[in-house]
């Protein structure tokens, strides 16, 4: 089948309302996507008995409220279209707009932070009409999924989309004030994109089923590295193994009947390792499709009997995973703002908005940092092959030389062209370069005609990324817009205010190796912040500069960043504990009776060698038995000591010093445990170890 004749098929998209609803409605259903507003009752009605019609069609049997709690993943509980039968016992297939705009799920069993006690669990899922509504073709059934937000009884937000949501609105409000500095008035909305280049890896399901680790926490807690890694870099971009091939196209399948152009696919770094990229759009549609991506991938590696790890680090040794969140802001008129365009230098526009952005990258690196913090991401930010968890600017040769010619000048005369790149080769074409190269270690780099920040992590929802992005960004627009409204020699204004702007902060760009240790002394010398852990960058949620940036923009209110702070200690602690648990397990149940087990085979084989043969030297099991055992010894006692630190967590209750003993106390004590364990696993037999090794998960797939 062609691509065409499937793809979007399971959208309920602008298409398919203006196919399906009355002209008023779909008019009126656009003019709450584009201006917002409310949709009357009436025209709910309608709209919602179109979309069950139309998901009926497509087999669907349920219908959901798909919200994003502050889990990261995605919830829904399906309820039937059915409701009482007739007289006659005929079903009656029924979704009202009421149905359709509310919902009312049990909230006390979302993280809530304190935002809402259990006694008082009404929440409510509100109809999001900016994201498209679906179906989802699952086991158990079709299912119609209604894009929603979810709000506390107070109007609090629990989930990840309603701050997103209001971020977009600050961004968009302040954008255009910008634009009509310059004349453009005739732009009403300002609307950031998204593209998330999405990273994982493929483990075979079997193998992964004899792994308690991966199956509670998503990882690999113990395992030796095997004998080859990743040091040929025959991995990357390399021929796709049949097996991942076949998911990759059922993968790419799926996506496109839900309306998600899946478009890049490529092996990465690591053994196993691949990535999966779509084409940018609109940023809260993108972060829909990015978790719909997520579980998607997950669906379909199963059908195929294997299994999609998304966790950061799953594999210690080599490289994990992150999301690649590209961003760019463009007006209703399809101007994107960052389009630096030929001779950036002489572009006022431009250097206005870049000048804010990177004001507000520099003000506020201490939340954008926070906003990539998820417990799997520990394992990447600030280890040597992940951007650090310094945020830094990556600018390009041109850019940064017309910043430094108006931190200098006050203005830039020129600027660097790209120019062409002659191969030598006389049958090859001569290609027009880009006027920069890239630059692969920077957290946070210009590429083009957008950001890309790289320090997000492949398990995390994208959403808190960009509501920070959002909003730090539309507060700069705001300060400048404040500044120059009014202004009677503009252009000298508009100057003077990127100057400042660029003298104030450029000591957030850095355009060079971001791996490399000076940096962490130069960012030092900067006074730049270096939040090395998930648990050090709680905090910038809730300073004062925080609170006043995000409640000046309606995004969070003071109690909403409280309460997202002690969701992440409480995530970190309960993550951490589940991995200690797990480890305990393992090594109680799994690896301390394999080795003792290769110790009694060793201790015969001395025993039973001297009985036929006194003569026969045994030091080579000797020697073995020796090494085993002494390293069984420091593996029990690791394992105790660990095991007293989790039950003095157990009796623990401040949730900042919990998440603070697990990072400082038992994540060390899980090293202690893993490091004899992954040093017998090279000693002892490989039919009695008892799990797969890195080497079987990694290369057979
Ligand atoms: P790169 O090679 O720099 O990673 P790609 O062109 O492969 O860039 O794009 C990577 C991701 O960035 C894709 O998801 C792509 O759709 C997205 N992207 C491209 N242009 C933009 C833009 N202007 N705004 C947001 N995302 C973009
Ligand atoms: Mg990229």
């Amino acid at each position: 089948m062609k691509v065409s004749e499937y793809f979007g098929e399971n959208v309920f998209s602008r298409a398919v309302m203006q196919e399906r609803l009355p002209k008023k409605v779909y008019a009126e259903v656009m003019s709450v996507v584009e201006h917002g507003g409310q949709i009357s009752m009436a025209s709910a009605d309608v709209v919602a008995k179109a979309m069950m019609e139309w998901a009926i069609e497509k087999g669907a049997t349920h219908y959901t409220h798909w919200f994003q709690p502050l889990t990261g993943v995605t919830a829904e509980k399906h309820d039937s279209f059915l409701s009482a039968p007739d007289e006659n016992g005929k079903e009656i297939l029924n979704l009202t707009g009421k149905q359709l705009i509310m919902g009312e799920p049990d909230a006390s069993s979302f993280p809530s932070g304190g935002l809402r006690s259990t006694h008082y669990a009404r929440g409510y899922t509100a109809w999001d009409m900016t994201s498209p509504a679906f179906v989802k073709e699952m086991a158990c059934g079709t299912i119609l999924c209604i894009p929603t937000v979810f709000v506390a009884y107070s109007g609090e937000a629990l989930d990840n989309k309603t701050p997103l949501l209001r971020s977009m609105q600050a961004l968009s409000q302040q954008a255009v004030r910008i634009l009509h500095l310059f004349g453009n008035t005739q732009a009403e909305r300002v609307i950031p994109s998204v593209g998330a280049e999405q990273e994982y890896f493929i483990v075979d399901r079997e193998k992964y089923l004899k792994r308690r680790d991966l199956i509670y926490t998503g990882r690999t807690l113990f395992g030796a590295p095997a004998p080859k890694g990743q040091e040929l870099d025959d991995q990357y971009f390399g021929v796709i193994r049949e097996r991942v091939g076949a998911f990759m196209k059922d993968l790419n399948k799926e996506l496109w009947k839900m309306g998600i152009t899946a478009t890049t696919q490529h092996n990465e770094v690591a053994p196993a390792q691949h990535e999966c990229a779509p084409i940018y759009c609109t940023c809260n549609v993108a972060v829909d499709q990015n978790q719909l991506m997520m579980e998607t991938m997950k669906r379909v590696a199963t059908q195929h009997g294997l299994v999609c790890l998304l966790h950061e680090k799953p594999f210690a040794g080599v490289n994990g995973s992150g999301k690649h969140n590209n961003w760019s802001i463009t007006s209703d008129l399809g101007e994107n703002l960052l389009d630096p365009g030929k001779t950036p230098n002489d572009n006022l526009q431009f250097l206005l908005v870049l000048s804010c952005i990177i004001k507000a990258v520099d003000r506020h690196a201490d939340l954008l940092r926070m906003s990539t913090a998820c417990v799997g991401n520990d394992h990447r930010l600030g280890a040597n092959e992940a951007p650090p968890a310094i945020v830094s600017i990556f600018l390009g040769n041109q850019l940064e030389d017309v910043v430094e010619q108006i931190v200098k000048n006050g203005t830039a005369a020129g600027c660097i062209a790209g120019g062409q790149l002659d191969t030598g080769v006389s049958t090859l074409p001569v290609l027009n370069k880009d006027a920069t190269d890239r630059n692969r270690t920077s957290p946070f780099a210009f590429t083009g005609n957008k950001f890309e920040f790289r320090m997000v992590g492949s398990s995390d929802c994208i959403a808190t990324a960009n509501t920070v992005l959002n909003t730090i960004v539309a507060e700069a627009f705001c300060e400048a817009a404040d500044e120059l409204e009014g202004s009677t020699d503009f252009t000298a204004d508009a100057n003077r205010v990127i100057a400042e702007n660029l003298r104030k902060h450029s000591r957030v760009i850095f355009n060079g190796n971001g791996y490399s240790a000076d940096w962490i002394a130069e960012a030092a010398r900067r006074g730049l912040p270096n939040l090395p852990s998930m648990v050090s960058s709680v905090p910038s949620l809730t300073t004062d500069k925080a609170v006043q940036l995000f409640g000046k923009f309606g995004v969070f209110t003071r109690a909403e960043l409280e309460s997202r702070s002690e969701i992440m200690y409480e995530t970190y602690t309960k993550v951490i504990s589940i991995e200690a648990r797990t480890m305990l397990h393992m090594a109680g149940k799994h690896y301390i009776p394999a080795v003792v087990r290769n110790c009694t085979r060793l201790a015969d084989s001395v025993c039973k060698v001297h009985t036929a043969c006194p003569a026969a030297p045994t030091g080579v099991q000797e020697t073995l038995l020796c090494q085993t055992s002494e390293l069984l010894t420091k593996a029990a006692s690791a394992e105790h000591h660990l095991e007293g630190l989790v039950e003095q967590l157990g009796r623990m209750d401040n949730v900042h010093d919990m998440a603070v003993f697990c990072h400082d106390m038992i994540m060390p004590a899980m090293q202690d445990l893993r490091d004899p364990i992954d040093r017998l696993e090279l000693i002892v037999d490989k039919d009695i170890w008892p799990v797969p090794t890195y080497g079987d998960l990694m290369f057979e797939v």
